[in-house]
């Protein structure tokens, strides 16, 4: 009777924060949607000089059909999520699972990490359209068909060949020190995380695109400049070929300390004149310079520390276990499981904290970069041209906005570069 009182309670929980979660997210499409809708007819007065009025047109559209599409997607997530967790779908696989692997450690490595691409299939789908259909029909995927088959298999292998060592120490200091292992477990993931942000540029993403250091030239000229008149010793500047996925472009920092280094995207090299390329470059430098780095690997320590907290406090839990379909001796992985697919019913709530921080890194590299070009007019139009490329959303909603985006807006980076 009490068992049966308590399971209610945590699937009613688990009920209210999916509905809650979902209808959010659907609030939000709409409040992004009328917004856009409101503007559609006529390129608002600011924006005359960063798009014509087709470009604006088929801004909106864009917009309107990723709008559409993330809410058809959300509703079909909260079903399957719902499947997954209320059907006993979860542990009929994990138990037919063990009955083939075994329990061994390796085993439950290689349990979990199956199980989490059998659930990944659900979202197959939804990428395939996403980027063969949506992207496709604005111009903007460079993919095949084969490209992207591949990307998930090498992804799929690099999964395993990362992630079954990773989980088998996870599940040794759990078997091994069964009072502190989630401390040991947080500082080797920590490492673990530290090691990734040098090895991630060197040995990843070259399986997936090629990097090159910038030509010789005028543009090399000019960023070493730069980098040496702000003291960013930058060893190479590298150039990643994103066109061959996507027309979208970008430019990105990874890696801290000497390791350090900045990649361009060819088709942001395309897009822009030197003298933009460069307040980009200034842009970038500025998040190194203001620390933006270490301040973002504390918070996820932070972030990973309370997981595993969480996760430690779970695995003591019968009711948990039982709750949801499991009996209470099958170890650590169905607590991982339900971590994975849970968790962001809570963590999502946070997502304009952690936005909130990212964009005020923003205008601080803006500032930054203003200051070393000794005026906002280079990046502005930087800015204004990538908007203009990447058919960016130039009147999103404010709520929606404070929610989702990393980056202010346009018109907000504008505003406070131009102020004092
Ligand atoms: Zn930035």
């Amino acid at each position: 009777m009490n068992l049966k009182m308590s399971t209610n309670v945590i699937l009613n929980i688990f009920i209210i924060f999916l509905v809650l979660k979902t209808v959010t997210e659907l609030v939000l499409n709409v409040l992004n949607r009328s917004e856009v809708l409101a503007n559609k007819d006529k390129v608002p007065e600011v924006f005359r000089s960063v798009m014509d009025q087709a470009t604006y047109d088929r801004s909106v559209e864009y917009t309107l059909a990723k709008n559409r599409f993330s809410s058809i997607e959300t509703i079909y997530d909260a079903l399957v999520l719902a499947f997954i967790i209320l059907s006993g779908f979860l542990p009929w696989l994990f138990y037919g699972l063990q009955n083939v692997l075994g329990t061994s450690l390796l085993a439950q490595a290689f349990t979990f990490l199956i199980i989490t691409v059998i659930l990944s299939l659900f979202g197959l789908p939804f990428e395939w359209y996403s980027q063969f259909r949506l992207e496709e029909s604005f111009g903007f995927n460079k993919s095949t068909l084969a490209l992207w088959i591949t990307d998930k298999l090498k992804g799929l292998a690099l999964m395993f060949v990362i992630g079954v060592p990773l989980i088998w120490v996870v599940l040794k200091l759990f078997t091994q020190l069964p009072h502190t292992w989630w401390i040991w477990g947080f500082v080797f993931l920590f490492i673990f995380q530290i090691l990734m942000l040098v090895l991630y540029p060197r040995l990843i993403m070259p399986l997936f695109n090629k990097l090159e250091p910038l030509k010789e030239g005028e543009l090399k000229d000019r960023l070493m400049k730069l980098a040496r008149r702000t003291g960013f010793k930058a060893s190479t500047i590298q150039v990643i070929d994103g066109s061959k996925r996507s027309g979208h472009s970008n430019a990105f920092f990874t890696g801290f300390g000497k390791f350090r280094r900045i990649v361009l995207f060819d088709t942001l090299i395309e897009q822009l004149t030197p003298e933009e390329l460069e307040a980009v470059l200034a842009h970038e430098i500025g998040h190194y310079k203001k620390g933006h780095v270490p301040k973002m690997i504390i918070i996820s320590a932070i972030c990973t520390f309370l997981a595993f907290a969480v996760i430690a406090w779970l695995t003591s839990k019968a009711w948990f276990f039982e709750n949801f379909g499991f009996n209470s001796a099958s170890g650590m992985v169905p607590v991982l499981i339900l971590f994975v697919l849970l968790s962001s019913l809570v963590t999502f709530w946070f997502n304009p904290l952690m936005n909130l921080i990212s964009r005020k890194h923003e205008y601080e590299a803006d500032a930054f970069a203003k200051k070393e070009m000794d005026s906002p007019e280079p990046l502005i139009l930087s800015l204004r041209k990538l908007s203009e490329k990447n058919l960016a959303n130039l009147t999103p909603d404010k709520t929606f906005s404070a929610f989702y985006y990393s980056h202010p807006t346009l018109i907000e980076r504008e505003k406070a570069m131009r102020r004092d």
